[in-house]
């Protein structure tokens, strides 16, 4: 700081008042600079855009049993690779293998037997590895159909041709952007042919004059030739969404039910756990792709097998409500609309606030039309621009973030934690008129 202000007074930037202002300011300023260059950069902020699974706000928050579990595991050693019984080496895959084991059982017991003691799970960093190691096990070498009307790009350079490359799998292309017949598959079905793989339109829609086969189609037709079925379900929901209002999106249950081999799909997302890619199938493939070397370089480590078996662990005591992004999936909006109305009553002052009809987002590779009917906190002002108060909300600490739509900024409490409503009206009371 002296070195700055040196500079200022040699360059004659700086006054003799501008000087002493300075001076008198420099505990302070030392004191600001202090606490940014030794405080984290990764930081908490309040997310009040209503998108539930929000990629760049670090996605699903997790449980405090969760964190607690991960606190436990990680403080001190932990049987990671380790049979405490039999004081052998294990492998970490136990961990959380069980569980997905039990909760497709449990899904079992209500319908058609999903073959559920010859499946099982492994777990890598994220979907996009698992989408790599998969493809690369099964399709190495080989041809892997693919629809046209299914060549997702997820977003941050995760294309499926671009992954097919990578895995040493030869893309092969079926049908057309809006249609794709089961006998396309058919007709491209060769020697080379390794797998036929189903992907999930996460962030988009086809609509009007559509045509996709069937996941029952395509694997009737995979077991008449001997080829296995892969899906990328993107999210991969354990909990039924209907419960809340949305249909379209399929979960890792249902597909292996209806016969699909392997299933993959990411920790963070629907599943509401902690950032990992999920493979689920046939034991057989699945052990294939445990023992590709790539396993080794795509694993976890301790942090996210505790988190994840404690919110795996929160599925099976269908202790739904405890897992945050369920929780604010579920919440009523006369609950939103409630607490929306108690912040405008404690901000007072002269912004004009409103509550409005809208729509949360749940986000995070779920279908664009999967939202919920919520209640906005529409902010505007006299003074100031929906931008300016938007950005205003961002330098309180913690940051809020929100949305800006029509001029005006738009507050959704859903993804507000409640205890963090006081915040709001906080950030709110910083805003000039
Ligand atoms: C989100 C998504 C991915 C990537 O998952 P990450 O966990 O972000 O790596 C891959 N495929 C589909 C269909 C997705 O929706």
């Amino acid at each position: 700081m002296l070195d700055r202000l040196r500079g200022d007074i040699a360059s004659g930037t700086l006054d003799e008042t501008g000087v002493d202002l300075t001076l008198n300011g420099l505990p302070e300023a030392i004191d600001r600079e202090l606490r940014r260059a030794l405080g984290y950069s990764l930081r908490p902020v309040i997310n009040a855009t209503g998108v539930i699974l929000h990629t760049n706000l670090g996605r699903a928050p997790l449980a405090d049993f969760a964190l607690d579990h991960v606190r436990e595991a990680a403080s001190t050693y932990s049987n990671l690779e380790f049979d405490v019984a039999s004081g052998e080496r294990g492998k970490r895959d136990v961990h959380v293998d069980r569980l997905f084991q039990k909760l497709i059982e449990t899904a079992a017991q209500d319908g058609i037997q999903p073959r559920p003691h010859t499946t099982s799970t492994i777990v890598v960093n994220n979907n996009a590895a698992a989408v790599l190691i998969a493809l690369n096990t099964l399709g190495e070498g080989g041809e892997v159909i693919v629809s046209r009307g299914e060549l997702v790009e997820i977003g941050g350079s995760f294309r499926i041709p671009d992954v097919m490359g990578k895995s040493g799998a030869v893309l092969r292309e079926v049908g057309t952007t809006n249609r794709t017949r089961i006998s396309d598959y058919e007709r491209a079905i060769n020697e080379r042919t390794r797998l036929l793989l189903r992907v999930h339109r996460s962030n988009f829609a086809i609509v009007g004059f559509t045509e996709q086969p069937s996941l029952a189609e395509l694997v009737a037709l995979g077991r008449e030739r001997g080829i296995p079925v892969m899906e990328d379900l993107g999210s991969g929901a354990l909990f039924d969404l209907r419960a809340v209002g949305v249909n379209s999106e399929p979960g890792p249950i249902e597909s292996l039910r209806e016969g699909v081999d392997v299933v993959t799909y990411s920790g963070d997302k629907l599943l509401g756990g902690p950032q990992a890619g999920i493979i689920s199938g046939r034991r057989e493939l699945v052990a294939r792709i445990r023992s590709n070397p790539l396993f080794r370089a795509l694993r976890v480590d301790k942090l996210t097998y505790a988190a994840l078996e404690a919110t795996l662990l929160a599925y099976i005591k269908q202790n739904h409500d405890s897992i945050p992004s369920l929780r604010m999936m579920r919440v009523p909006v006369e609950q939103i609309e409630c607490r929306a109305r108690a912040v405008i009553a404690q901000v007072g002052g002269s912004l004009t606030l409103e509550v409005i009809e809208g729509e949360s987002l749940i986000g995070g590779g779920s279908a664009p039309g999967a939202t919920l009917a919520t209640k906005l906190l529409a902010v505007s002002s006299e003074s100031s621009s929906a931008g300016l108060i938007a950005e205003r909300l961002r330098t309180f600490d913690p940051p809020v973030i929100a949305r800006v739509e029509d001029g005006r900024v738009l507050l959704d409490l859903r993804t507000v934690f409640p205890e963090q409503d006081e915040a709001i009206v906080r950030a709110l009371r910083t805003i000039p008129a």
